[in-house]
Parts: structure tokens; C-alpha cells; sequence
């Protein structure tokens, strides 16, 4: 967190962090540390878990984070994987979720994460009329740029199992971090393709070891930089 704090010291708005899902973990343990350093971050939040779900935030806990400058988003109102929804679910998915939060913080809700970054051009389309302004994927090597009037912006995941050196290397750019990274991203589209989205998941959590209720941080990539205010 420190090197982030460097990082975003060195430059206007130079990182914008994120974060998915909403697990009180980003409340219990992020949020104090981006205190301590003066950060903001972005937490793109499932509406529907919100106050219901064990071990996901409450709205008084989301509304002590907006109230301390941190932004939250929308992350869909289930997390459903916004490809496979009919119209009538992604306006729920889309539209509820985003008056839902604004009803209950009071901030508009102009910004989305795509659940499982999957998306295509219907999706960019439902997002767009649904009101939303900007859209975060997690493809790491996506430029931020301006697709169906709305910003698409690519995102490096964070991950636990990522030491300080490998997270350094990515900040700067530089090393075999980024191509490693990027293989790994490909790696693991071409097995949801092969394999389908719900043998990938089972053979991913297998293979990581992944806890259900364990979220990752995301960072944008360079060009998706958090917007002049
Ligand atoms: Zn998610």
C-alpha cells in the first residue's frame, strides 16, 4: 500500500484503485489502510448483496466510505454475468442496482464493473441506456478509451498471492510481471472458451484455491486513470 501511495503521490490522479463485490473485508482491512494514506479507491459493489449477504457491507458501512471521499459503483444488482442475461435481467442487473444505490447514499451512480469482466457490444449498449457513463473491465491490456459514448477502461488485477516486488514491477510497467500477467489473461479466456464458464470456475477455484468470500483489489491500467473531478 505504501508503493501505491508513492505511486499516486508522483503524479496527477496517476492510479485509480478499485475494488469488486463489496466484501466487508474492503471495509475491515482497505479502507483504514487507504485512510492512513490519503487514498481514495472506488468500490464497485453488488447492490443485492448489500446488507443481506454475510460477509458483504452494509449500506451504513458504505455510506461511512462515500462520506470519507471514496466512490461507490455499481457491480450489477446479483452479480449475474451480464453476457447471459435476457433484456429484462440486465435492466434489472443495470438499472436497479444503480437506483438502489443512489437511493440509499445519495451520490449518483454513473460507473460500473462487469461482473467476471465479460461483456460485448449488447451489454455496452444495455450499460449506456441504463445511464451509466463509464465501464471497468478486467482486461488488463485495455487502453481507456471512448466505445458506444461510453468509457471502457481495462483494470491489473491484484491479487493475494502477489508480493510487493511483482506488484512494484507492475506499477512501472516494466519487467516480465506485464507479460506474465497478460499470458496468464489469455490463458485463462481461452479456457472459459474451451472448457465453459462453469467448468472453468470449478477447475479456477481448484487450481487457486480460491475462498468464495476473498475478494481482489483491482488497479487500472496506465491509461485508465481516474478521472480529473
Ligand atoms: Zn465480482
Amino acid at each position: 500500500m505504501q508503493r501505491l501511495a508513492t505511486v499516486n503521490c508522483s503524479g496527477p490522479n496517476l492510479l485509480h484503485i478499485t475494488f469488486d463485490d463489496g466484501h466487508v473485508s474492503q471495509y475491515d482491512q482497505a479502507f483504514s489502510a487507504l485512510q492512513e494514506l490519503s487514498m481514495k479507491a472506488t468500490f464497485f459493489v453488488t447492490a443485492g448483496w448489500t446488507g443481506k449477504r454475510p460477509g458483504y457491507m452494509t449500506w451504513e458501512q458504505l455510506a461511512e466510505l462515500a462520506r470519507c471521499g471514496h466512490e461507490v459503483q455499481s457491480h450489477g444488482w446479483s452479480h449475474t454475468l451480464l453476457t447471459r442475461c435476457s433484456v429484462k435481467e440486465l435492466q434489472i442487473e443495470l438499472s436497479r442496482s444503480k437506483s438502489d444505490l443512489e437511493d440509499h447514499l445519495g451520490a449518483k451512480v454513473n460507473a460500473i464493473s462487469l461482473p467476471g469482466g465479460r461483456w460485448n457490444t449488447r451489454v455496452l449498449e444495455a450499460c449506456r441506456e441504463s445511464g451509466y457513463e463509464q465501464v471497468f473491465t478486467s482486461d488488463p491490456w485495455m487502453v481507456s478509451e471512448d466505445v458506444m459514448g461510453l468509457q471502457i477502461a481495462g483494470r491489473w488485477m491484484v491479487t493475494r498471492n502477489m508480493n510487493a516486488q511483482r506488484i512494484h514491477f507492475l506499477l512501472e510497467g516494466k519487467g516480465a510481471t506485464l507479460y506474465l500477467l497478460r499470458a496468464r489473461h489469455f490463458a485463462k479466456e481461452t479456457a472459459k472458451l474451451v472448457f465453459g464458464d462453469s467448468a472453468y470456475r470449478s477447475l479456477w477455484r481448484m487450481l487457486a484455491n480460491k475462498d468464495k468470500s476473498q475478494e481482489d483489489a483491482r488497479i487500472a491500467s496506465d491509461s485508465a486513470r481516474r478521472p480529473q473531478a
